[in-house]
């Protein structure tokens, strides 16, 4: 029977993260992943926020596998035919703390991992954890198959959105469809030169693009558009509540989008090499589970700690930082006697203090904000219809942009007190 400090369940961001922060605080640390190798099992859009590897790697952009630095935002609501977008260009923005670049998980989960090694931490690869071992209540271990153990003073639990230790733990009920949300991504082959000349990039420079409106058919989503050095990453997030109610498969909603002129123009030419889907936590603030309990902690998806604020999705640097916090929760247990319940209860405060908590809870009204289907299917169409009749001029007689608004918001159907409630809302929660 194999017995250590502390076992982490799952090598993706936030395990890995855990992992290494635990290794150079001294805890022998097991850090155990299903896939044949860290990544291969992992899926995301493609970016990662960079600040947590401030302090955590100072020396990250050395040999991380960047793909591009994000120097343009773009915002681009579709209809049927049409897209009308923002795009915000800030080449400063590739550097310093506020930093995020594109990565393929294969890679970055695979290089992330291997700090976690070099700093001392042991990890296996191909083998699932199967269920918790508990002894007198508390968490003392985990099974590998139903007869193998592993024993360790503290598990930290970095499954991923789907799971089942954080139920088995007793620290979370099961999922409901309107907590997740599906994600699909498709990655597209295209020419490092072609994408350099397409978006207007340097060899090094990157373009994230979030969708809505027609991306999702109108369910409550959105599509994104990420480019790496020689491919897309393009994809859509849409509630599994809305898909299973409108009986739609998110193939169908992906293939659409696809085949949108806006969206065609960026990928022509392009070959699919790979598609994949995952969940998406959509938890909110007040939804989360317990995130400790004795000998247990739960980082990263597992725990809910998404944000979708509708123009920023960050979910792997809020796993990184919870990862953090972990190995720092467990040095301060550790220092108070042991990893009990009540001592573990202080990962909490570490969240607090890489923002982790703090910004989940200032967004917690988004999931619900963004829940108004109006905001993903009346909305963008009046926008759109705005800017066809601001920019059509054919000697028919033209009229007053405010004219124009306040017609087409007659013609929305959604009253104006309503349409001014939405857009302070919006602002409050987003
Ligand atoms: C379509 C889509 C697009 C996204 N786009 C972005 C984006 O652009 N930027 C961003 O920041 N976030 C994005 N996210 C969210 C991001 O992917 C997650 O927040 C992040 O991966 C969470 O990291 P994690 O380590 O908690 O979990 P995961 O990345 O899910 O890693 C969990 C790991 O645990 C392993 N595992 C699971 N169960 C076991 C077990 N029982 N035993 C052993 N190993 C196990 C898995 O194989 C996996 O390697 C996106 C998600 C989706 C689905």
């Amino acid at each position: 029977m194999e017995q250590f400090d502390v076992i982490v369940v799952g090598a993706g961001p936030a395990g890995s993260a855990a992992a290494l922060t635990l290794a150079r605080r001294g805890f022998s640390t097991l850090l155990v992943e299903r896939g044949r190798s860290p990544g291969a099992k992992g899926m995301f859009g493609g970016r990662i926020y960079a600040w947590p590897f401030a302090e955590l790697l100072p020396e990250w952009a050395k040999d991380c596998p960047i793909e591009r630095r994000v120097v343009r935002e773009n915002l681009a609501f579709l209809t049927d035919d049409a897209s009308l977008g923002i795009s915000f260009d800030a080449p400063k923005m590739a550097q310093g703390r506020g930093a995020s670049f594109t990565a393929l998980r294969a890679k970055f989960d695979a290089w992330f991992a291997k700090k976690a090694q070099d700093a001392g931490a042991v990890l296996v690869t191909g083998i699932r954890v199967d269920d918790l071992w508990r002894e007198d209540g508390r968490v003392r271990g985990v099974f590998v198959a139903p007869n193998d153990r592993v024993v360790s003073d503290l598990v930290v639990i970095a499954e991923g959105a789907t799971s089942t230790l954080v139920r088995k733990a007793g620290l979370k009920a099961d999922l409901e469809p309107r907590e997740v949300s599906v994600g699909v991504k498709e990655t597209v082959e295209l020419p490092a030169e072609t994408i350099q000349e397409r978006f207007g990039l340097s060899e090094t420079e990157g373009a994230a693009y979030v969708f809505a409106g027609s991306a999702s058919l109108g369910l409550r989503g959105g599509g994104f558009l990420y480019t790496n050095r020689a491919s897309v990453s393009l994809g859509l997030v849409v509630s599994s509540e809305d898909l299973s109610r409108k009986k739609v498969e998110i193939q169908e909603i992906q293939t659409k989008f696809r085949m949108h002129p806006a969206v065609q123009r960026l990928i022509r030419g392009g070959k699919v090499v790979e598609y994949s889907a995952h969940l998406v936590p959509e938890l909110g603030a007040g939804m989360m589970p317990r995130l400790s309990g004795d000998g247990v902690l739960v980082v990263g998806d597992a725990a809910g700690f998404l944000i979708n604020n509708g123009y920023t999705f960050r979910g792997v640097d809020l796993a990184i930082a919870s990862g953090v916090a972990a190995g720092e929760a467990a040095e301060a247990a550790r220092a108070a006697g042991g990893m009990t319940a009540a001592n573990l209860k202080a990962y909490e405060r570490f969240l607090h203090r890489r923002n982790v908590l703090t910004d989940l809870e200032r967004f917690r009204r988004a999931p619900l904000y963004l829940k108004k289907d109006r905001l993903f299917n009346v909305y963008p169409r009046m926008l759109m219809e705005i800017a066809e009749r601001m920019y059509t001029v054919d000697g028919s007689g033209k009229e007053r942009l405010f004219d124009v608004v306040l017609d087409e918001a007659a013609s929305a159907g959604v009253p104006k007190l309503k349409m001014l409630l939405d857009l302070l809302q919006g602002a409050r929660s987003m």
